[in-house]
């Protein structure tokens, strides 16, 4: 079960911050996973992100959804790998409040 801290992968603008290697493909995953988990706009049934363990053996869709107390949370059917997600609110990935408002 990984559990992660949005905030530690984005740097003071909010962008993502590793910028190569494992721990920038581990960012771009869970940054996915988030804007999947809060798009309530988006159509239903669009894929979720591929599993960031298994996607190179096999392309595997992680399911998302958010708990009662607003962490995003997400499961890989095929492996197994779930994690849970906090501090996403407010991030270039929280479309939770629809589109931007100008
Ligand atoms: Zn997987």
């Amino acid at each position: 079960m990984y559990v992660i801290d949005l905030t530690h992968y984005l740097d003071p603008k909010g962008a993502i911050a590793p910028e190569r290697g494992p721990a920038r493909k581990f960012a771009d995953f869970v940054t996915a996973v988030v804007a999947h988990a809060t798009d309530f706009d988006g159509p239903d049934g669009t894929p979720g992100p591929l599993c960031f363990r298994c996607r190179k053996r096999d392309q595997r869709f992680v399911e998302t959804g958010l708990t009662e107390d607003n962490l995003v949370v997400w499961r890989c059917l095929a492996c197994g790998t779930e994690g849970q997600v906090s501090n996403w609110q407010g991030s270039f990935w929280d479309l939770s409040a629809g589109s931007p408002s100008a």
